[in-house]
Parts: structure tokens; C-alpha cells; sequence
């Protein structure tokens, strides 16, 4: 059973279309969270995978259902479209969890919606499988993000440049709305959408500013606060989202819509992975900017809700603008000096920080690995263990004698190396093992996606029997380029 209370679909009815799953010729569950199922509430234990299959392709509607395809607009790599909307996904409704919070549950590449446009709307079985893995990944490293209940297999084809195993993704996120939802309204003229949105959104996921004297701005400068926070964690664990269009940006401040996300292997500030983002809009140090870039697109939507006097709302908006780059700043900071073991704050940790990520930059080090090699100098190794992550370490000694001259406060050396192995993990999705799943499972083996989804839950441990998965890729199995998949 699952106790839908579908609160989206009670909103205006042009907020979103019906939507209908298409037919499945042969379901076959590859992958179900139970662990996620049960914080949702949901209990179906009768009728085994079989028909966990059939309803998480959408070929049984659980009752309460009420399938519908959300509008939304959105800025794509600065490029404003009107019209986009669910087009390969359908909502199936809203559970409140365990916790009392409220839970969108989606399925994605169940067929065709009223926003298709050209597309099947359907998703090929890569990049089901790459959402799975990433974002169980990313909630394991305490990421704010979309999580995956079920993964299943159509039986039915996918047609892209080659015919691939049709899928069917499960998403469950806090909402599914957008910058790009309230650029929907807000395009089209509908001042009145655009507040019934806000207020549903106030009501969903930061009902604290009810109370403050203008909800509208608390609304804005809480999501990009939230946003700020996102990009920064982010940026402290090598994640580049590859597609940080206004329509891929949730207003809940999780990560959400992983097509041709990547991690870092060795540091490289100005790293793109995704095939169509040539001009690297959307590299990993653009992030932060970018960031703010959507939020300034969310705040021409609010605008006329921010002020009824023109020049005061655009002046209350500048406001939170400004913002964002010094809550990003603080986050970021927060983030890389638990990284770099520092407790307390320093005027010179950020030219700690930054000299060290340079110096990774030079050695072309790996970025997760030597965070972790960090932690164990920390802990007392030899600093030679550091320096083999480097191809070039020049700097690397003189550096280290500033750190551990700032480290220097009296915890003990298994403290230090304990809190900074907390937050650098030793395990991440890597871009080659993430391939080698897919490359796999386009041939019916599930064994390893499994294995790495399964390792990924504990990143920060350092287990033997996955040592394999935390080394970066060799020469030929480098992933140079990531792709959408759609
Ligand atoms: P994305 O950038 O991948 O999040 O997708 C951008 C837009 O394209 C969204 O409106 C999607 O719903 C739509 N879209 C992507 N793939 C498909 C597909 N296979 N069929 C229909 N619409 C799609
Ligand atoms: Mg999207």
C-alpha cells in the first residue's frame, strides 16, 4: 500500500496534464531500496518483484495514484524555453514519511506526456542506472538530493543512436519543482500562478518565513541560501552537475536531474564531462556562479510579489543576489577546512585551502584520494603517501609545514585523522566504474551495478573488498565525455 495524499495535483489545474504510463511489455525489477520504501511507509510485500515490477513501470496504478506531468519552463545553458515541462517523467503522487515529511514519487521514462515535444518519453537503461548509482551516492555522503526507490527493465526498446534496453526510473524527491516551474507563470503573465506557487512552496518546504514580515523575499533568500549550501557541499566532494539549467534546479535545494553529472578524478577547477556543454558553462568552478545566475532568474518570477512598487522589488531582490556569493563563500570555507582537518577559524584558511587545491591542480592529483592521503599524514603517515597522488609535488613539503602548523592545537594526531575521514571520502561514484555498470547491464548483467551501488552506502569507510572501486581510472578507462541520454 501506498497512502498517496497528492497535494500538487490539488493546485490549479494548469499547473500540470494527466499523464498515462505507457504499456511495458515485459517489466522486470532490477533494483528496489527497501531501506527507502520503508522511511516512505510503503508496504508491498505481496506479489514479490514480479509485481513490484509492474507498478514501478507503471502497468499497476497503486490506489491514490493520480499521474500527472508537471509544466515548467527553464533557461537552458542561457536560453530561455518557454515550453518544457515532464517530458519523460510522470508524478505519481505525494506520501508523507515517517519523519512527517512530504515525498514526491515519480516515474521517469514511462512514456510519452502532454510534454514530449518530439521525444518518446521513455529513458534507455544507461542513464535509469546512472541516477540510481549517483544519487543513493550522493545521499550516502549526506548530500541534500533526489533518491531512487526502484529501477526496472521495460522489456521494451529504446531507440537513441543505437537500440538500448528500455527502463524505468523511480525518483523520490522532496518536490519536483523548479526555478523553471515559477518561470513557467511567470512568462505566460500569470502573476497568480506564480503566487499560488509560492505559497505552496513556502507551505511545502520552508514554512518558517510564513511568519516574516515579507514571506515573498524570506522565500527567495531562503532557497538561495539553500542553493548556496548545495553548490558548496558540491564543490567538496568533486561533483559536477553538467546541466545546471533553470529547469534542473529544485527549489527544495536537493540535487536533482543526474544526466551527464560527473566526479572529479584528479582536480582540475575548470573540468567539464558533458558532451553539449562545449563552451563549459557548467564547469565545476562555474558552479557557484551559475548558481546564482538561476537565482536571479527565480527572483525576476518573484518580483512582482516582492514589492508592489517596481524599484523596491527589484531593490529587495538585489538584496538576496548579493547574498548568495557570501553564504556560498562561508559554506564552502566551513566545508573545506573540516576537509583540511582545521578546527576554528583562521584569517589564513583560505589561503590554506586555496594553495592546496593548487597545488592539486599542478599535480594533477587526484582530488579524492588526496583528501583521504591528507587525513592519514594527519593521522602520521609518511607525507610520501600524499606525494605519490601527485605527478608533480612541487610545493608540496613547504605547504604541508603550514598545515601542520595550523592543525597544531592539541587534539591528537587519531582525532584529526578521524574527523577529516568523516568528511573525505574514500569511495566515490567514479565516471569509469559508473560505465563499466552501464556497459554491463546493456548485456543483462546487473551483478556490478549492483556491487557499486551496494559499496557506494559507505564512501567514507575504507573496506579491502572495495579497494578496486576507489582507484581512479587507468589510461584507457578514462570517461572524457559524459551524455544526457535522453
Ligand atoms: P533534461 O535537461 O534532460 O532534464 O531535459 C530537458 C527537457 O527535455 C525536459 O522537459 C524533459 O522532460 C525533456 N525530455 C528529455 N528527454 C525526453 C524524452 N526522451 N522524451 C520526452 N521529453 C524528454
Ligand atoms: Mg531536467
Amino acid at each position: 500500500m501506498i497512502a498517496f495524499d497528492n497535494s500538487y495535483s490539488r493546485l490549479p489545474e494548469r499547473f500540470y496534464r494527466p499523464a498515462k504510463p505507457a504499456a511495458a511489455a515485459q517489466p522486470q525489477l532490477i533494483r528496489y531500496n527497501e531501506a527507502l520504501a520503508d522511511q516512505l511507509g510503503i508496504a508491498l510485500d505481496a506479489g514479490g518483484e514480479a509485481r513490484l515490477a509492474q507498478i514501478f513501470s507503471g502497468q499497476i496504478l497503486p490506489v491514490g495514484a493520480e499521474p500527472i506531468a508537471m509544466a515548467y519552463s527553464g533557461h537552458q545553458f542561457g536560453h530561455f524555453n518557454p515550453q518544457l515541462g515532464d517530458g519523460r517523467a510522470l508524478l505519481l503522487g505525494e506520501v508523507i514519511d515517517r519523519e512527517g515529511r512530504r515525498r514526491d514519487i515519480q516515474l521517469k521514462g514511462a512514456g510519452p506526456t502532454a510534454f514530449s515535444r518530439n521525444g518518446d518519453g521513455l529513458a534507455a537503461l544507461g542513464p535509469v542506472l546512472r541516477e540510481y548509482i549517483v544519487s543513493e551516492a550522493m545521499a550516502a555522503l549526506g548530500i541534500p538530493t533526489t533518491r531512487a526507490l526502484a529501477a526496472v527493465l521495460t522489456g521494451e526498446p529504446v531507440i537513441r543512436e543505437t537500440v538500448l534496453p528500455g527502463a524505468v526510473f523511480t525518483r523520490v524527491a522532496a518536490s519536483h519543482i523548479r526555478v523553471g516551474t515559477f518561470q513557467y507563470f511567470a512568462a505566460r503573465g500569470d502573476t497568480d500562478g506564480v503566487k499560488t506557487l509560492a505559497d505552496h512552496v513556502i507551505a511545502r518546504h520552508y514554512p518558517e518565513v510564513a511568519i516574516a514580515e515579507n514571506p515573498y523575499a524570506a522565500l527567495l533568500s531562503a532557497i538561495s541560501t539553500r542553493q548556496a549550501e548545495l553548490i558548496a557541499r558540491w564543490l567538496s566532494i568533486g561533483f559536477i552537475h553538467g546541466v545546471m539549467n533553470t529547469d534542473n534546479m529544485a527549489v527544495s535545494g536537493e540535487t536533482i536531474d543526474f544526466g551527464p553529472c560527473a566526479f572529479l578524478d584528479e582536480y582540475d577547477p575548470k573540468k567539464v564531462f558533458s558532451s553539449i556543454d562545449q563552451r563549459g558553462r557548467y564547469a565545476y568552478a562555474n558552479q557557484p556562479g551559475i548558481g546564482q545566475w538561476n537565482i536571479a532568474r527565480l527572483a525576476e518570477c518573484l518580483l512582482p510579489l516582492l514589492d508592489e512598487d517596481e524599484e523596491k522589488a527589484v531593490a529587495v531582490a538585489n538584496g538576496v543576489l548579493s547574498g548568495f556569493g557570501d553564504i556560498f563563500q562561508a559554506a564552502w570555507l566551513a566545508a573545506f577546512r573540516a576537509k583540511l582537518g582545521l578546527a576554528g577559524e583562521d584569517d589564513s584558511d583560505r589561503a590554506l585551502i586555496s594553495d592546496f587545491l593548487d597545488l592539486m591542480h599542478q599535480g594533477e592529483a587526484d582530488f579524492t584520494l588526496a583528501f583521504r592521503a591528507l587525513g592519514k599524514v594527519a593521522g602520521g603517515a609518511e607525507e610520501a603517501l600524499l606525494a605519490t597522488q601527485f605527478a608533480n609535488a612541487n610545493g608540496l613539503t613547504d605547504w604541508l609545514v603550514r598545515w601542520r602548523g595550523r592543525l597544531d592545537d592539541g587534539r591528537s594526531a587519531a582525532a584529526i585523522q578521524a574527523r577529516m575521514d568523516a568528511v573525505n571520502p574514500a569511495l566515490i561514484a567514479r565516471n569509469h566504474r559508473i560505465e563499466e555498470a552501464i556497459q554491463a547491464a546493456n548485456y543483462g548483467d546487473h551483478s556490478f551495478f549492483h556491487r557499486l551501488t551496494e559499496a557506494l552506502q559507505s564512501p567514507f569507510a575504507e573496506a579491502f573488498d572495495v579497494a578496486d572501486l576507489c582507484q581512479p581510472p587507468k589510461a584507457e578507462e578514462r570517461v572524457t565525455r559524459t551524455f544526457c541520454g535522453t
